[in-house]
């Protein structure tokens, strides 16, 4: 029997819409837990430009993508809520009626999240890694081939491969290296896209012994039952090499897809969720999307859409946490309330 954690609302997609959401429900007592597939908050600020500048954030002239990530985190701080990292969001049962909603969404990890209502915060879907084009491979997944690092224990004492040049491949170069019997890095060329001083403490490991590099493309796994013993590599001279692998971990960048969202009995027009722009609730009642990944007349994809989005969605949401309580609004620069749930007074 999975274990069922109970909160009052559930936000698939730690992104910049799901994170202000958390703000507009936190002022209203509403509690709630997000889940993202990725191991970190902020989304596409943060995965995909956390450098770069953006200007057209309400207040800020110019903030980078990691930069407004920040500040949502630091805004979202009083009302405590809980992340699950590194879990995707496969399923979501309605277990209530129409009229007083409950879910159950289960979790990648098995968990079972309890909730009144749910804001699918999906943006342009969940990321995913893109797998490298290797015969077999999905024999090896789970067992002794990772796209992640979810517990660096599991490469204690192992031979690992790690393939790719960006920043992942590296860092988690760097950081195995201590643990592991072997660390051998794979790249197909000789030019690294991480960043400058990761790249020379690599090099620096490769000059002293401490691991492996390999130029060139895996080209063949070898192993039994899903444990992989051994890989090829095949150099640009179309040289072979055997290596010894336990452990491959291929860091080929990620690509978003709907996922797991389309099973879930959602109305959807064109990979998005249709929503009325009152409540921003879908076709199941007690059942929001905001972001990126609704639909409606006259919808922009940006993040302030987002942030209004979770606003208006949070003022039907009270009715379902709270069937029975008044509702008053209440500005945050007068009410008194709200300061002190904002730990300012
Ligand atoms: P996202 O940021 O896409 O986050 C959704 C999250 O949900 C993801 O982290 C994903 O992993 C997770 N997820 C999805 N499905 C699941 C699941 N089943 N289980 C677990 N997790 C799941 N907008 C602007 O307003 N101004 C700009 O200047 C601007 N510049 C941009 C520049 C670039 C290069 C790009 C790519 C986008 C830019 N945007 C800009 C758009 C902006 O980034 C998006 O509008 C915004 O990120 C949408 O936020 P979101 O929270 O809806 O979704």
């Amino acid at each position: 029997m999975s274990e069922i954690i109970k909160t009052d609302v559930v936000i698939v997609g730690a992104g910049p819409a799901g994170l202000f959401a958390v703000f507009e429900l936190g002022l209203l007592d509403i509690k709630c837990h997000l889940v993202d597939i990725l191991p970190k908050a902020g989304g596409q600020c943060s995965e995909l430009y956390p450098e770069k500048p953006i200007y057209d954030i309400p207040g800020y002239p110019i903030v980078t993508g990691q930069g407004l990530v920040d500040h949502l985190l630091k805004q979202i701080e009083p009302f405590h809520p809980t992340f699950h990292f590194g879990e995707m969001v496969e399923g979501l049962k309605a277990v209530g009626t129409p009229e007083a909603p409950l879910f159950h969404l289960r979790m990648s990890g098995d968990a079972i999240l309890e909730a009144k209502a749910v804001i699918v915060a999906a943006g342009g879907g969940s990321f995913q890694p893109k797998k490298p084009p290797i015969e077999g491979i999905e024999a090896y997944e789970g067992k002794s081939v990772f796209y992640a690092v979810r517990k660096m224990e599991d490469f204690r004492g192992r031979h690992v491969v790690i393939v790719g040049g960006g920043d992942s491949a590296l860092d988690w170069t760097l950081n195995l290296q201590p643990i592991v019997k072997r660390l051998t890095l794979i790249h197909r060329r000789d030019d690294f896209r991480a960043a400058p001083h990761s790249v020379k403490a690599m090099r620096d490991l490769v000059a002293n012994g401490q691991i492996d590099l390999h130029i060139g493309q895996v080209s063949s796994l070898r192993g039994e039952a899903g444990e992989l013993s051994s890989l090829a590599v095949k150099g640009a001279d179309g040289s072979v090499t055997d290596l010894a692998c336990e452990r491959l971990i291929p860091f080929f960048g990620l690509t978003m897809k709907l996922g797991p969202v389309s099973e879930w009995g959602l109305n959807l027009h064109e990979n998005l969720v249709p929503v009325d722009t009152e409540r921003f609730e879908t076709n199941i009642p007690g059942v929001f999307a905001i972001g990126d990944i609704n639909s409606y007349p006259g919808k922009l994809k940006l993040i302030l859409c987002g942030f209004h989005e979770g606003a208006l969605a949070a003022q039907r949401i009270y009715h379902y946490v709270f069937p029975d309580k008044r509702l008053t609004f209440q500005y945050t620069t007068s009410s008194s309330n709200l300061q002190k749930k904002l730990g300012v007074v």
